[in-house]
């Protein structure tokens, strides 16, 4: 089975997240096979990168957005944990400060977009303009409305420049959302991670779900896929990410650059 392709949203589709199954663990056979193959994929992904980063030709963006607790650390953590720190660059966008609320929503997004040969991760995006800001009415309809189709522009501007985007929406239901929120209560390691925002912003799941259907719908685009990812197993929402990613990574067809030099010629002379 093809992960990638599974849970990839094809253009234009109507997307009910209602009826996707948040539990689901397909195309594998169970726990043990899926950390087995994950482990694999991570050292795949470091080899792949570090082709990517030889090249320097091209870079990948990693796009992560979520309800509340549903796992963008985690698979920061578990998936891109064999990545070489020096080719890839994580960003967290937070509420924006004065100085980007003073510029157009792609400005801070755009300073983070990966250079050649590196691999960009975002967790949260420019998508928080279409989704946290239309559900509490931060800026007019207008205004946000018209935000698809410069986000599908200004994407497709950057894979015309050579980046390959990938974009994870990690499902989680809300029952397991809860669960982990209040596992966080009872934490004391984990005690730090709870924010009251939290528990209050799970009485607008119905609008964050409309919010993220319509993402889905009008900004899975061809050159810019989403994919929606089962996120209530931990180990089966890393195990399908690191496959789609090891996936996209594999069809760039990345190459070692021919040496500059003579080799055979130093060898001679050094070897
Ligand atoms: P996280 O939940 O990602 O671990 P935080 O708890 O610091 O990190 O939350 C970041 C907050 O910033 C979220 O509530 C998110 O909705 C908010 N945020 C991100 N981008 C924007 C934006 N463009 N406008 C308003 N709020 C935003």
């Amino acid at each position: 089975m093809n992960i990638a392709s599974h849970f990839r949203v094809k253009p234009a589709s109507a997307m009910s997240l209602g009826r996707f199954d948040t539990d689901a663990t397909p195309g594998v056979k169970d726990k043990a096979a899926a950390l087995n193959q994950l482990s694999r994929d991570v050292e795949r992904l470091a080899e792949l990168q570090y082709t990517l980063f030889a090249e320097n030709r091209r870079s990948v963006l990693i796009v992560l957005q979520a309800m509340d607790a549903a796992g963008k650390d985690g698979v920061v953590r578990h998936v891109l944990t064999g990545l070489n720190p020096q080719g890839c660059h994580v960003t967290s966008f937070k509420v924006p400060s004065g100085e980007e609320q003073s510029h157009d929503f792609l400005w801070r997004i755009h300073k983070q977009a990966p250079a050649r040969g590196m691999i960009g991760v975002f967790n949260r995006s420019h998508y928080e303009d279409v989704l946290v800001v239309r559900v509490h009415h931060l800026v007019p309809e207008p205004i946000w409305k018209a935000r698809y189709d410069h986000i599908n522009a200004f994407e497709k501007m950057l894979v015309d420049s050579g980046t390959t985007i990938c974009k994870f929406f990690l499902h989680v239901g809300r029952k397991e959302q809860l669960k982990r929120l209040a596992t966080r209560l009872d934490d004391p390691a984990r005690n730090w991670k709870v924010a009251e925002a939290d528990f209050t912003e799970r009485g607008y799941w119905k609008d964050y779900v409309k919010a993220y259907e319509e993402v889905l719908e009008r900004c899975s685009t061809p050159w810019a896929p989403w994919h929606v990812i089962p996120a209530d197993h931990k180990w089966y929402r890393n195990y399908a990410v690191s496959e789609v990613l090891r996936q996209t990574l594999e069809s760039m067809d990345l190459r070692l650059p021919k040496p500059a030099v003579d080799i055979t010629a130093l060898k001679k002379k050094y070897g």
